[in-house]
């Protein structure tokens, strides 16, 4: 298994971290298999969307915050269940294909860290198999 660490900025914020994916997936010198994504955390999750316009990951944030507010009513004693059903929302892992030693994405396409309970220091974990 190999991971790497990411910094967020913000309480909501979706990092792209497809060159460090791609890093990896480079390293790993696998030409044709899968890689698997998974994030251990409950309050940050993974997704894949459209990275050429940084507006598309600003709406996203805005949307999620608007549907499942900070101060919602929930009873969970750390005050931070919008970021654990977020997550829910999001999910914690993606599969992406290689092919030619590279991740297959469409041209718009990029991976998205999704921490609803930042700033903090978040990991990623990655399983990278040929075949
Ligand atoms: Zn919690």
């Amino acid at each position: 298994m190999k991971t790497f660490s990411v910094s967020t900025r913000e309480r909501v914020d979706l990092v792209d971290i497809t060159s460090q994916v791609a890093q990896e997936v480079a390293k790993s010198s696998v030409g044709s298999g899968t890689v698997t994504i998974y994030i251990p955390h409950t309050t940050c999750g993974v997704t894949i969307n459209e990275s050429a316009d940084p507006d598309v990951a600003r709406d996203i944030k805005m949307h999620l915050t608007k549907l499942v507010p900070q101060d919602g009513g929930f009873r969970h004693s750390e005050g931070n269940s919008d970021s654990h059903i977020k997550t829910s929302m999001i999910g914690s892992s993606e599969n992406i294909f290689i092919e030619n030693g590279k991740l297959v994405l469409g041209m718009w396409q990029g991976i998205f860290l999704c921490d609803f309970d930042g700033p903090r220091t978040r990991k990623v974990y990655m399983k990278i198999v040929e075949g």
